[in-house]
C-alpha cells in the first residue's frame, strides 16, 4: 500500500465524483524538507512562528525575524504561507520569557500576551511585512482570539507596521488576515470575526480541549480528549455550515485534519482546505481520492447522531474498511 500512496501523491487530492479537497502543511522548523512537497500541496495553512522562538536564547530581534520568514516565504512561493502570530504560553514557553500559572491553558496564551506586549507584535508584523516584499504570499493569523476587540487591536498594529515601513521606503500591499477558532467563545461570534477578517482557520486540538474540558496533555485524562467526541463533530458541523453562509474561507488545522478518518468528516462538513504535517499528506490525500463526497457527506450525517467518542470511532473505522 505504501508504493500506491507514494505514487498517488502527484496527483490531485480530488474525491472520485470531482470535488477538490486542497491539502496544506504546518511548518515550523526544517522549511528544506516540507517545501520538496511543494509541487503537491496547495501552501502552508500554518506556520507556528513560536517554534524557531523556543530555540534562541532571546527574542529573536527585527532582521533575523525577517530571515526566518523570507525563508517560509520564498520556499513556498508563489503557494500562500499562513504565518501565525507568536502563540506562547500553554504548554509552550520560552525559556527566556518564563511563565508562571496555575492554570496556563486558561492563562496568559497567545494573542493574549501579545496584546499585552504590542512592542513583542510590532517587531513580528514588521518582519513578516519585511520578507513579504515583492512576493505577496503572505498571510497572517491571529492564535487565541476570544474577543473582537483582541482582532481589532491586532489589525491597528498591523496598518502601524505597514506604515512605519514605507516611512522606510518600503512599501507592501495588505496581507490577508485570518482568525483562529480555537477558543469555544468564538463559534457564537462568527458574524462580528467574520466582517474583521479574511479567512478563519479551526484550531481543533485547543477547540476540544476547551470545548471538553480536558487539558491536552495530561495523560490522566488522555483518554478523555477526543476530536472525534460527537460534541466536537457537532460544532464542527455547524461552524462549517455558518462560516459558509458568512461566505468565509475556513480551513482546519488541528490534528484531526491529518487524521485519515477525521479529514474525510471535514471535507463532508464542508471545510474547503485541510492542513497537516507534512507525514499525514499521503494517508488523507489517499482517502480523499478513494471517497466521494457524497458518501463523506453521509458519512457526517450517520456519525453526528452516535453517543459517545467511541461510537463514533468504532463506525468510522467500519467504514473506512470498506473503502479501503
Ligand atoms: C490547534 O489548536 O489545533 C492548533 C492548530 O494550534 P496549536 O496546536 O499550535 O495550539
Ligand atoms: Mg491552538
Amino acid at each position: 500500500l505504501a508504493e500506491v500512496l507514494e505514487h498517488e501523491q502527484d496527483l490531485p487530492s480530488r474525491t472520485p465524483d470531482g470535488h477538490d479537497v486542497p491539502l496544506m502543511v504546518n511548518t515550523g522548523l526544517a522549511v528544506d524538507a516540507v517545501a520538496s512537497l511543494k509541487s503537491r500541496i496547495a501552501g502552508v495553512g500554518l506556520y507556528r512562528t513560536e517554534v524557531p522562538f523556543m530555540i534562541t536564547e532571546r527574542f529573536p530581534g527585527e532582521q533575523e525575524q525577517t530571515r526566518l520568514y523570507r525563508e517560509q516565504l520564498e520556499s513556498f512561493e508563489p503557494l500562500p504561507v499562513v504565518m501565525r502570530t507568536l502563540d506562547i504560553g500553554g504548554d509552550k514557553d520560552l525559556p527566556y520569557f518564563p511563565i508562571e500559572e496555575a492554570n496556563p491553558f486558561l492563562g496568559w496564551r497567545g494573542i493574549r500576551v501579545t496584546r499585552d506586549h504590542p512592542e513583542v507584535l510590532m517587531v513580528q508584523l514588521r518582519a513578516m511585512l519585511r520578507a513579504s516584499q515583492g512576493l505577496g504570499n503572505l498571510q497572517i493569523m491571529l492564535p487565541m482570539i476570544t474577543n473582537v476587540d483582541e482582532v481589532d487591536d491586532a489589525l491597528k498594529l498591523l496598518d502601524r507596521a505597514r506604515i512605519e515601513l514605507a516611512e522606510d521606503g518600503v512599501n507592501v500591499d495588505r496581507p490577508k488576515v485570518g482568525i483562529m477558532l480555537e477558543v469555544p467563545a468564538t463559534l457564537y461570534q462568527l458574524e462580528a470575526l467574520a466582517q474583521r477578517a479574511d479567512f478563519f482557520s479551526v484550531g481543533s486540538n485547543d477547540l476540544t480541549q476547551y470545548l471538553l474540558a480536558v487539558d491536552r496533555n495530561n495523560p490522566r485524562v488522555a483518554e478523555l480528549y477526543d476530536a472525534c467526541h460527537p460534541a466536537v463533530l457537532v460544532a464542527l458541523a455547524r461552524l462549517a455550515e455558518e462560516s459558509s453562509a458568512l461566505q468565509m474561507p475556513t480551513s482546519v488545522c488541528g490534528e484531526l485534519a491529518g487524521d485519515p478518518a477525521g479529514a474525510l468528516l471535514l471535507m463532508g462538513m464542508g471545510f474547503g482546505t485541510l492542513s497537516m504535517n507534512a507525514p499525514s499528506l499521503p494517508r488523507v490525500r489517499a482517502a480523499i481520492r478513494r471517497v466521494p463526497m457524497s458518501a463523506a457527506k453521509a458519512l457526517v450525517k450517520e456519525t453526528l447522531c452516535l453517543p459517545t467518542p467511541k461510537a463514533v470511532r468504532d463506525h468510522l473505522e467500519k467504514r473506512l474498511g470498506e473503502w479501503e
